[in-house]
């Protein structure tokens, strides 16, 4: 079933932060590294548990976390901007 869609997911500031297809509905709460299809911060291949930031206004994003044996980003969600589906 692929019932997923595309999503600009930007940083308060504005900055446009990566692409990413997200299944199904909900607030976006952690993002899947593979799942990226645009990257403008640099998420592929940063380090478990580092904490990556806005290249614009310099806030931390989240930290990077292996769920399931795969990398992803839980999201800080005072730095993300909320996020029209
Ligand atoms: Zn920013």
């Amino acid at each position: 079933m692929h019932s997923g869609r595309i999503i600009d997911v930007k940083c308060r500031c504005g900055y446009l932060l990566f692409r990413y297809y997200k299944a199904g509905k909900g607030r976006l709460i952690k993002c899947l590294i593979s799942r990226l299809t645009d990257d403008f911060v640099g998420l592929k291949g940063a380090e478990t548990f580092s904490r990556p930031k806005c290249p614009n206004c310099g806030k931390e994003l989240g930290i990077i976390m292996m769920i399931h044996g795969e990398p992803a980003l839980k999201l800080n969600q005072g730095t993300i901007a909320t996020i029209r589906l």
